[in-house]
Order: C-alpha cells, then sequence, then structure tokens
C-alpha cells in the first residue's frame, strides 16, 4: 500500500491534533503501513506509542499490542478514547475482565471497530484468546517493551520468548513491530532474532540527551549531607532521589525532611493509596522531591523533573540511563549525580549469588560496565552513547561540554608504547582473556586459567610491570571507548582485537590516556548493610 505524504499528515492532525511528526515516527508509520517487519529503538519520551496507533487507526482490522505493564496499558487505552468518542476503539484483554466485559470486547474486536487491542503475554498465551484471535482481521502486532524478550535487558521476562511462537499460530503473515527503548547491541540482536524478524526495517533515533549533566561524587561518610546540600542549592526545584533499598529511602527521605526538605518516601512496600498519594504530590509540586526505589518512574510523566541523584549506583546502564532520563524531559536542565563506592557494586553482586549462572555471568558483565563508567575519566556522554552503539565527537555533538569529566579534565598523557603492548599481548594471547586476567597477563601475576594456558612462559608475559593494575584497566577501557578493543557479548567479556587495534599494532601512533579516578574502596561509610 502506498500513502501519500499529505495522508499521513492529514492523518497525525485528526487523529492526534499534532501538526509534525516527531523524530523518526513518519518513517517509521510509513513502514508499517506497508506491511513491513518494523522495529524502532527510540529512548523514552522519543514518541513510540503513536508509530503503532497512527497506522493502527488507520488500517482495517486491529493491531495487537503486547506490553508487560497492565497500568500503562490502560492509560493507553484512556488516552486513545480520549481521541475519539468512540470507546470501543481501543481495548485492554486480560484476566480481570469478567464474563460480559469480554464478551463485548470480541464483539467490538470482530465488528472491526477495534483498532487497537492491548494485551500482556500472558493473557496472549490463553489458549481461548488465540482461537479468538485466528478469527479476525489482525493488522499487525506491536510487540512494546521487546528488549523484554533479551536476557541481556534490564528486565527479562520469559513470558516474552513465548510470542514468536503465538504469532505465527494467530497467523502466517501478521506484519511485527518490536519497539524498545534499550539500545545495546546484543539486545537488539536478541529481539530479531527471537521475534524472527531478520529482514526488519530498523529505525534507531539518538539517545544523545544534550541537555542533561553527568556527574559521579564518591560516596563518602556524609553522602547524606552532600545531597541536602545539593538539593539546598537548587530549592523549590523538582527532583528524585534513587536509593537501592526501601529501608534506605524511608531513612533518607525524613533525613531530608528534618532538614527543611519537602521530601516524600516510594517504593513497592507502601500501600497504594500512600503510592498514589505522594506521587500525586509530587506531580502537583506540593512536594519537591521524591526518595524512591526504582519502582518509582515508569510512566511518570513530569517534564520539568530537574535532577536526578543516584544514592546508590544501579545495576547496569540502561538502568542509570533509563533512571537518569526522567530528568529534563521538557528540554530544560537536568542535573544527573550519581554517587559511587565499590562497595556498592560487592553488595549488587552478592544479591546475585542466588541466581542461576547464566544470569550472573551477565550481571557481573553489565555490574563491570558501571564500574567502568563510574570510574572513567573519559566524558560521562561520550561513554554511554558509546554503551549503545553510538559515536559521540564532544568537539561537535550536542552536549558535548556537559558532564563531570570534560568540564574538570583530568590531565592527558602519551600512552603510545603502553598501548603497543597491551594490543601485542591481546595478539599474543590469541584474544582469550577477560579484561582482569588480561591485565594480570601484562602486569605478570600468574593464576591458575594463566597457567593452564602456559601464558606465564611466554615472552611478553609482565612486559607491562612498570605500571600499576589500575592504570591497565584504565587504559583498556580507553581502547576499547577508542575502538581498538572489543567485548565480545557471547563470550561475556572476552576482549578483541578490531581491525583498527591490528593496524595500531603496524603502525603505532600517538595515542592519549587519562587515568581513572581513584575511589577509596576501603571507604564502606554510607553503605547501608
Ligand atoms: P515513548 O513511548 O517513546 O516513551 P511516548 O509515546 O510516551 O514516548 O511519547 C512521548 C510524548 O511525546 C507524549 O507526551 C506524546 O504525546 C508526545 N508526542 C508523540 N508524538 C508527537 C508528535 N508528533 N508531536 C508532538 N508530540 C508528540
Amino acid at each position: 500500500m502506498s500513502i501519500a505524504k499529505v495522508d499521513l499528515h492529514d492523518a497525525l492532525k485528526k487523529y492526534f491534533g499534532f501538526n509534525k511528526f516527531k523524530g523518526l515516527q513518519e518513517g517509521v508509520v510509513k513502514s508499517i503501513l506497508e506491511g513491513n517487519h518494523t522495529f524502532v529503538i527510540m529512548p523514552t519520551g522519543g514518541g513510540k506509542s503513536l508509530c503503532y496507533q497512527l497506522p493502527a487507526l488507520m488500517q482495517e482490522g486491529t493491531a495487537i499490542v503486547v506490553s508487560p505493564l497492565i497500568a500503562l496499558m490502560k492509560n493507553q487505552v484512556d488516552a486513545i478514547r480520549g481521541l475519539s468518542n468512540e470507546d470501543g476503539i481501543a481495548h485492554v484483554l486480560n484476566s480481570s475482565l469478567n464474563k460480559t466485559e469480554i464478551k463485548r470486547v470480541k464483539e467490538d474486536i470482530t465488528s472491526g471497530v477495534t483498532k487497537l487491542l492491548y494485551v500482556a503475554p500472558e493473557s496472549l498465551t490463553k489458549e481461548e484468546n488465540v482461537e479468538f484471535l485466528r478469527t479476525v482481521k489482525i493488522s499487525f502486532m506491536a510487540i512494546d517493551e521487546a528488549h523484554c524478550i533479551s536476557e541481556w535487558g534490564h528486565d527479562f521476562r520469559p513470558e516474552y520468548r513465548n510470542l514468536r511462537h503465538i504469532i505465527g499460530r494467530i497467523g502466517d503473515d501478521i506484519p511485527i513491530i518490536g519497539l524498545t527503548a534499550t539500545a545495546t547491541p546484543k539486545v537488539q540482536e536478541d529481539i530479531i532474532k527471537n521475534l524472527g524478524i531478520s529482514g526488519a526495517t530498523t529505525f534507531k533515533a539518538s539517545f544523545n540527551r544534550p541537555n542533561l549533566f553527568y556527574e559521579v561524587r564518591p560516596k563518602t561518610k556524609t553522602v547524606d549531607v552532600d545531597i541536602i546540600r545539593f538539593i539546598k542549592q537548587n530549592e523549590g526545584k523538582s527532583g528524585i532521589v534513587y536509593c537501592l533499598s526501601r529501608k534506605r529511602v524511608e531513612e533518607l527521605a525524613q533525613v531530608l525532611q528534618v532538614n527543611g526538605v519537602k521530601a516524600v518516601p516510594y517504593h513497592a512496600g507502601l500501600d497504594a493509596k500512600t503510592r498514589s498519594s505522594h506521587q500525586d504530590m509530587f506531580l502537583m509540586e506540593d512536594v519537591d522531591v521524591v526518595v524512591a526505589t526504582i519502582a518509582f518512574g515508569m510512566g511518570i510523566d513530569k517534564p520539568d523533573v530537574r535532577f536526578v541523584i543516584h544514592h546508590d549506583i544501579p545495576k547496569s546502564i540502561e538502568s542509570y540511563y533509563q533512571e537518569t532520563g526522567r530528568a529534563g524531559r521538557d528540554g530544560g536542565e537536568g542535573h544527573c549525580l550519581a554517587y559511587y563506592a565499590y562497595k556498592d557494586i560487592e553488595k549488587l553482586e552478592k544479591f546475585m549469588s542466588g541466581k542461576p549462572v547464566a544470569e550472573q555471568e551477565i550481571g557481573h558483565a553489565l555490574l563491570q560496565e558501571v564500574v567502568a563508567f563510574a570510574e572513567t575519566s573519559i566524558s560521562r556522554r561520550k561513554f554511554i552513547l558509546h554503551y549503545f552503539g553510538e559515536e559521540f565527537d564532544n568537539e561537535t555533538g550536542e552536549g558535548g561540554d556537559m558532564d563531570d569529566n570534560v568540564r574538570n579534565p583530568k590531565k592527558k598523557t602519551e600512552a603510545k608504547d603502553n598501548a603497543k603492548i597491551l594490543l601485542d599481548i591481546v595478539k599474543g594471547t590469541n584474544a582469550k582473556y577477560k579484561s582482569k586476567d588480561l591485565v594480570n597477563v601484562i602486569i605478570g601475576k600468574e593464576n591458575a586459567l594463566i597457567n593452564s594456558h602456559k601464558t606465564n612462559e611466554q615472552p611478553f608475559f609482565g612486559k607491562g610491570k612498570h605500571e600499576e593494575a589500575t592504570y591497565w584497566m584504565a587504559l583498556l577501557r580507553q581502547l576499547l571507548v577508542a575502538g581498538y578493543l572489543r567485548k565480545d557479548i557471547e563470550t561475556y567479556g572476552v576482549i578483541k582485537l578490531n581491525p583498527e587495534g591490528e593496524d595500531f599494532i603496524k603502525n603505532p601512533k600517538s595515542f592519549m590516556m587519562t587515568e581513572d579516578h581513584v575511589f577509596d574502596s576501603n571507604d564502606d561509610a554510607g553503605i547501608i548493610t
């Protein structure tokens, strides 16, 4: 089907009242209308919902939208109904409906009134629903929060793994639309593989948030005082403070209140009424600050959040990006301040210890990236965007000076010779070590694994003795970000040589490095036990 440009804009105006498409929306809508499998990667707030809602409203039949969160589905259905005079235009199908309600939903779908049907994956799997959906016209299938399909995402849901099979049972040639705000290459690959949409037309928006300022401070005994001081300097502005535990949320909210900050706690342990009243107080600006666990934020659309503080470092860069992303949605200032102590990482590792081995390996690899992010002295924005598969140039890119490391750069030193040593050793060992063991080989520290490969007998073993392990770790990370090396994901982080690294070995050139920040790992103050 070919849809003229003017029709699309008319439809956008007619259904949503918007004059222009946002970002990549128009291309996505066209791709869906053409019946292509389509993959959409856009940061939160990018306008993903419209990408499938508009073509659903324009087409014959019902679009099925799979989403993991019942509350979000309800919001979306209300919003769509609000745009039209017809309640039946959008429905949720879930287990909370009674018989009469289910009958109504089915009638509306059969008669062609319903354009959007929201379902949770568990409801879609139900035999009676599959049987019913086989008999009606489905325009396409949109899988929202598609990263839930991947163990490498921050929110793995095993039920998502079944989706491809179920879709196949509902119909043979239903176009599939995957949407996510998680941009790591590995998660993308998993989504494409699991949804079986290898030829999908892919749209990926930039993840750069130029108005956000990123800062990491060491977490010491006086972290609470530091947070109070920061909030007082930003008096009257809205902000969120994230903590790992409910207990810590309660304590910190109290400390803030005692110190004259208008703050409320929010976590899943509070009853529903308190949670919704605290959320409303924040939205209505009766309070300035919400101290919260990660339970807070899903679907919160307060555009003028001016700061997001992480009292505890999150368990992955994705989580950090999602949570900090709640600041400055209106395009205005957004200060993202995280407190970091290595002890917190160890604590997060301990949480994982009871989990299956593969999950632990993934969790560990994700945490190592958080460590690298916290300790790095290269631009934080560059680091984050690199993590999401995007190259960023601080000189020319928007927001290039908006982080602590760029504002207060550490001195750079020439590391050409040491970069050569490091890359030579990656090659010399046939690229089989993860970062820790690689550094051990460089500084000549034996262990069972290294000895079992007889790497300790190689001439290059210990060739970098003249520097400390922390130095080599920093150099390694910077060579990764610069693209000379890469981390292999299948093997949970083995360091491999890129063609640029091979070239460097042949023709070494200047490589300016900055040493990582040194965080005192013995300082366990401020850590809640
Ligand atoms: P996402 O699902 O990617 O997080 P949403 O679909 O919730 O993003 O959209 C974010 C916001 O952008 C919403 O408030 C939505 O109304 C608005 N929006 C979406 N498309 C447009 C557009 N074309 N013009 C103006 N506002 C838009």
